[in-house]
């Protein structure tokens, strides 16, 4: 097609994400976005894909939104490299998508009308970047973290330069910004011959080829750590969240129980796309949530990846558990839609690991948290929920696996959060702030918008 027999076509778009649901929903979050803001969207995935859930939100998605193209590469078999030592299958993963993407150079040679601009995650921007230039595409990123922790990814090369050794330290500074407590950030962050920095510090030095850095925060939730990072050499952010929520299937939502509820009176427990927590420590919050009184909903997960997550309920919970609370409580094992449950006006709490995805979906539906990070980003997320007053922290319940946290201890917490009448005044205002933001005008809509009035048509 000719370039004036495309003029006044709407910009072709195409999304793509990395490894695991915390990446894969979000892009798929922005793909909707794009395009009921008028883009033609692509979305190109990488298969086999990890979990069973990354499939089947793929095929959901693609049978909502039969407007939306799907792409898809077929990964190449890996050859290790020998200094990876993780075993972690996503990040495995994502090695093997860095190591197949050439694979998309015939598919975005063969797009008719050419692609306007790609959205490519974060992981993957190094290996994108001769892509980007051979095929002159404009090129952004979504970064699926906060923008406090992603303040501190940006400035982890010149940390790591200026300091011997961080892990002595008890806080680091990263310019414009409150100090961040070492005993937040995951060790591997602080070693610098890990795989993991050399990671990250090679994908910040890609920023500087992008045409934009998308961030699903928005301002009033992270204005210094916002401003830091344009102050810091991340000029061109855009904090574009809260992202809005993908359309669902009816049956995401076939929870009866949770319709008889009386408002605000569910606890819903998760811990992300994974499970995060030994069974031991598992059984010891089951104990506590019995304690505490709370009528609950807990998603379940006891496995890295669901499709060898065999376990059943009763194995990790124990059946005299299930069976002393089935009038106060469901226990889902697997999958369930998280977003729409948080939605639901009969959930008053939310335990969370703190995945970023899981505290914008909390500011966003004035959800108030218990904040519980076992993991990664996790701790350092955990700071944003507790400084803006979205939710209780306790800091010395640490990583997962420290130590075992006793019921009681967590009993104490869990009704001080059902009790913490501040806290839900509080979350009431979180949810209009991200509301404004998202409206038309608000800084989130105004700069998306901007953006894809930006971009041109090839
Ligand atoms: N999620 C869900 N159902 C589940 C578990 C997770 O819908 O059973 C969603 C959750 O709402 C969030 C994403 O999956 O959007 C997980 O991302 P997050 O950053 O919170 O955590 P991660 O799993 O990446 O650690
Ligand atoms: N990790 C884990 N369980 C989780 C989340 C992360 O074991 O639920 C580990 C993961 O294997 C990695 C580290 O924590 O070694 C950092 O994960 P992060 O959440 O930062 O990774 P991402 O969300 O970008 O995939």
């Amino acid at each position: 097609m000719s370039k004036s027999e495309n003029a006044g076509q709407r910009p072709h778009v195409a999304v793509f994400p990395c490894a695991g649901m915390g990446h894969l929903l979000p892009y798929l979050r922005l793909a909707a976005m794009l395009h009921s803001r008028g883009c033609a969207v692509s979305v190109i995935s990488a298969h086999p894909t990890i979990s069973d859930a990354e499939s089947r939100s793929l095929s959901s998605f693609f049978s909502l939104y039969p407007q939306i193209r799907s792409l898809e590469i077929q990964l190449l078999p890996l050859k290790r490299n020998p200094r990876f030592t993780n075993d972690d299958p996503f990040f495995i993963q994502r090695e093997s998508i860095g190591n197949s993407i050439h694979l998309l150079r015939p598919l975005l040679a063969s797009l008719s009308p050419p692609l306007s601009a790609i959205f490519v995650d974060f992981p993957v921007l190094t290996e994108f970047s001769p892509i980007a230039a051979d095929f002159s595409l404009p090129t952004y990123t979504l970064i699926v973290t906060s923008a406090r922790f992603f303040s501190l990814m940006a400035h982890l090369p010149r940390l790591l330069e200026q300091e011997d050794d961080i892990s002595k330290k008890s806080e680091v500074c990263v310019p414009h910004l409150d100090p961040i407590q070492v005993s937040s950030i995951p060790p591997q962050m602080l070693d610098r011959r890990h795989f993991f920095v050399e990671t990250i510090t090679s994908n910040v030095a890609s920023l500087s080829y992008l045409k934009g850095v998308l961030i699903n925060t928005f301002t009033w939730l992270e204005p210094e750590a916002v401003e830091a990072l344009k102050r810091n050499g991340v000029d061109h952010i855009l904090p574009i969240g809260p992202l809005e929520a993908i359309k669902a299937e009816e049956s995401d939502m076939d929870l009866p129980w949770l319709e008889e509820q009386a408002p605000k009176s569910v606890l819903f427990i998760s811990f992300g796309s994974r499970g995060a927590h030994t069974k031991e420590q598992l059984r010891e919050f089951a104990a506590a949530l019995e304690k505490s009184g709370w009528r609950f909903l807990w998603v379940l997960k006891s496995g890295k990846v669901d499709r060898e997550d065999k376990e059943e309920t009763e194995d990790i919970l124990g059946s005299s558990f299930l069976e002393r609370t089935k009038n106060r409580g469901v226990v889902i094992k697997g999958w369930a839609d998280q977003e729409r449950i948080l939605a639901h006006s009969a959930i008053g709490g939310f335990v969370s690991h703190c995945g970023w995805n899981s505290v914008v979906e909390a500011a966003k539906l004035g959800v108030p948290v218990l904040a519980w990070p076992p993991h990664g980003d996790q701790r350092v997320n955990a700071e944003v929920v507790e400084k803006v007053e979205l939710g209780l922290w306790v800091r010395g319940w640490g990583w997962a696996g420290e130590r075992l946290i006793g019921r009681d201890e967590i009993a104490e917490k869990l009704i001080e959060l059902r009790n913490d009448e501040r806290l839900r005044e509080r979350v009431k205002e979180v949810r209009e702030k991200a509301r404004e933001e998202r409206e038309s005008g608000g800084i989130s809509e105004t700069l998306i918008r901007d953006l894809i009035h930006s971009l041109k048509i090839k």
